[in-house]
């Protein structure tokens, strides 16, 4: 293989690909819709398309698709081949400027919450020319949004770009008002952290639970786990160290920024993380990492499990959002700088960003829920799902000196005035960093912690975008007409400080305390999803969204609904599979290995009447009694999941599966797992644990 430099991106029609190709004006062009936002004419499209086909045929494309994330989170593609009939009988290779911009994908079973009426059933990709095409297996990948027929947003990226045009606007505006005049734009960015579990492929194909639902919905505790902690950060084994290589290869070559592949916590967990780009670019990004993950996985012989919690009692998988917004001039706002006015600046961005995740604290635990997530995140063995956020001791005091007028240093006298002194340099030392936090401040960026592994990043980065505007947004209005900016500036942050301090939390959030504490605080605790998920309907929310163009309120309920329904969806392939598992393998291989022990009880009596049976008769008796329990259950699961069936609300159905299925299946697990514990392990009819944890060898 050649040198990493020479083949990073080389699958990718980036902006080298396109100076080189393009004649003159055509780039232009691209570059004004790629950086202003300006609609591409269909001359340009045409020129564009017929490039871009050349140089993925040459790359070895023969399809073309529109990729597109509809709202079950996944990507969506389908392949249309470039060949076209000659009027010779041959073929030649095809792509219109109309089929790089519009696609028309008949794509009527993406839920829609309703947006579609069968009758128009149509809906419609086009090209988000932000984010470069590139080709995977022989396809040309275009990254479009999916709208419907009246323009309605049917996917994850087109409210995600909408967001990123609000921030843009807001943020403008306090710049200009700090005397930026340079900033023509400025752009939310995403480095995305992945966690993953690697299995073998054997031990993947004997588990029902995996295959169906992506979790093991039965399994005993492993006699080691991550107690040791000797997983995290431990040598890579040889075989996963092969399986990363050849991911980061394949990321390369799609011109994913891959960077460092480390051990996690638990055995077999893993993670990857790449460097950050522009928010839409990198959730785009972070769809390809895992299905490259996956299929990596797969030729290796392995399975590339992205579930959020396929172990319970073992650490869940999640995936870190780092965030952080900058102008074209290339400035971090939420760096601190070297003068007042920077620190002010800096002071004031950090600010909205804590009046943002206090103020939405429902979007942003909204925009992680899943039935996946909810086994990590506020679940039994979850740290609770409390937003909060952490921005260490430096910061915190600095804004409480701000906040009552006080001196930051004892020994100083003066008080601290926003834009007029200059604030303490404050350290960005690593070891302050709080691992615990759900939105921590790490020195020039934040990172949301609360993702799984499993979601599409676009969703929360939509809600961070959003509500941060929104506060940038009343910012603005009210420093613009001020008749002395510095005394209002200070005035602002003191205010925005005192009223939204609450959500600011440096200490373990893990501990049990926090959670009595947060309360007492006002903060919210939704535990799970259905608890959570009626916030998104809420006036506040509805008005957020419409005041900046995201979500419009059908939108919103319609993506209620799909939200809502998914829930119910894999509560319910669980609850089967749990029977199906039950049913078809668990108690009739527990009823052979009770008949072995009563034989042998039999068969030892014959040689001795009064010889020991000890282990055989109380084994048979705890086995029978536990396999009479589970059989019990796995009835009452089934009558509920019946009567699931007559509940026709979305909100009322997500409540029943998750105040009776989740209970049941809950309960059904127990017998299980206490079964395997005793049972002999040539009788259980699945992997074990440690089997699956400890199989890459
Ligand atoms: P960690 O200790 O959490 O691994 P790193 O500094 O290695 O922290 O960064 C983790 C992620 O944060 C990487 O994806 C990195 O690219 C991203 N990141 C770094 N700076 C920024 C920034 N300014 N904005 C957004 N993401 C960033
Ligand atoms: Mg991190």
């Amino acid at each position: 293989m050649s040198k990493v430099t020479e083949y990073f991106g080389s699958k990718v029609f980036n902006d080298a690909v396109m100076r080189e190709r393009l004649p003159k004006e055509t780039y232009k062009a691209i570059q004004r819709t790629i950086k202003d936002g300006k609609r591409l004419d269909s001359e340009t499209a045409t020129v564009v398309a017929s490039v871009m086909k050349d140089w993925a045929v040459e790359n070895g494309a023969t399809h073309f698709t529109h990729w597109f994330q509809p709202m079950t989170g996944v990507t969506a593609e389908k392949h249309d081949s470039f060949i076209s009939p000659a009027a010779d009988g041959r073929a030649i290779m095809e792509f219109s400027g109309k089929e790089l911009i519009k696609g028309e994908p008949d794509a009527s079973s993406f839920p829609s919450g309703g947006l579609r009426a069968t009758f128009e059933a149509r809906g419609y990709t086009a090209w988000d020319a932000t984010s470069y095409a590139f080709i995977k297996e022989d396809v040309l990948c275009i990254p479009t949004v999916f709208i419907s027929y009246s323009g309605e947003a049917l996917d994850q990226k087109t409210a995600l770009l909408r967001s990123m045009e609000a921030i843009n606007k807001q943020s403008l505006r306090v710049l200009r008002l700090f005397g930026n005049t340079e900033a023509r734009s400025v752009k939310s960015n995403v480095g995305p952290e992945q966690e993953y579990f690697l299995i073998t492929r054997e031990m993947f194909d004997r588990r029902k639970d995996l295959i169906y639902t992506g979790r093991t919905l039965y399994g005993a505790r492993p006699p080691k786990g991550q107690e040791l902690d000797d997983h995290y950060f431990g040598t890579i084994k040889a075989r996963v160290a092969d399986f990363m290589k050849e991911v980061d290869t394949e990321l390369w070559k799609m011109g994913v920024l891959s960077k460092t592949e480390h051990n996690e916590v638990a055995p077999a967990q893993h993670e990857v993380a790449c460097i950050y780009n522009t928010s839409n670019i990198s959730c785009d990004h972070n769809q390809i990492t895992m299905e490259v993950l996956q299929k990596v996985a797969k030729k290796h012989g392995l399975v590339c499990l992205l579930h959020e919690k396929p172990f319970a009692g073992v650490n869940g998988s999640g995936k870190h959002n780092n965030w952080s917004i900058s102008t074209d001039t290339g400035m971090n706002l939420l760096e601190p700088g070297d003068t007042p006015y920077e620190n002010a600046q800096f002071l004031l961005f950090l600010c909205a960003v804590i009046k943002a995740v206090d103020e939405y604290q429902d979007l942003l635990r909204i925009s992680v829920s899943s039935a996946a997530n909810d086994n990590r995140l506020g679940g039994n063995e979850a740290p609770p799902a409390i937003m909060s956020m952490f921005i260490g001791s430096d910061l915190s005091e600095i804004l409480e000196a701000i906040e009552k007028d006080e001196s930051f240093d004892s020994r100083e006298k003066d008080v601290i005035k926003v834009g007029v002194h200059t604030i303490p340099k404050f350290s960005k030392d690593a070891t302050d960093r709080n691992r615990t936090s759900p939105f921590a401040f790490t020195g020039n960026k934040f990172e949301f912690r609360m993702p799984g592994s499993n979601v599409s990043l676009s969703c929360a980065n939509t809600v961070i975008n959003t509500a941060v505007a929104q506060v940038l947004m009343e910012f603005a209005d009210e420093l613009e007409g001020a008749e002395d900016f510095e005394k209002s500036l200070h005035e602002l942050i003191q205010k925005t400080y005192r009223e939204h301090k609450r959500i600011i939390f440096n200490g373990d959030g893990y501990d049990d305390s926090w959670v009595k504490e947060a309360e007492s605080r006002g903060l919210l605790n939704l535990k799970n999803t259905p608890e959570a998920l009626p916030h998104l309907l809420d006036p506040k929310n509805i008005k957020l969204y419409e005041t900046h163009g995201v979500y419009s309120e059908t939108e919103l309920k319609a993506r209620y609904h799909v939200l809502m329904e998914n829930y119910c969806k894999v509560l319910n392939i669980e609850a089967l599979t749990m029977l199906d598992m039950a049913n078809k393998d668990i108690l009739p291989a527990m009823s052979k290995y009770t008949t072995v022990l009563a034989q042998a009880c039999t068969e030892k009596s014959i040689v001795a009447a009064n010889i020991d049976r000890v282990y055989e008769k109380e084994t048979l008796r705890k086995l029978t009694a536990t396999m009479t329990a589970m059989y019990k259950q796995s009835r009452k699961l089934e009558k509920d999941l019946l009567d699931a069936k007559s509940i026709t609300d979305i909100t009322a159905l997500g409540n029943f599966y998750k105040d009776v299925i989740l209970q049941d299946m809950k309960e059904l697990r127990i017998p299980a797992d206490e079964m395997e514990m005793i049972a002999s392990s040539e009788y259980w009819p699945y992997p074990s644990y440690g089997e699956m944890l400890f199989s890459v060898r």
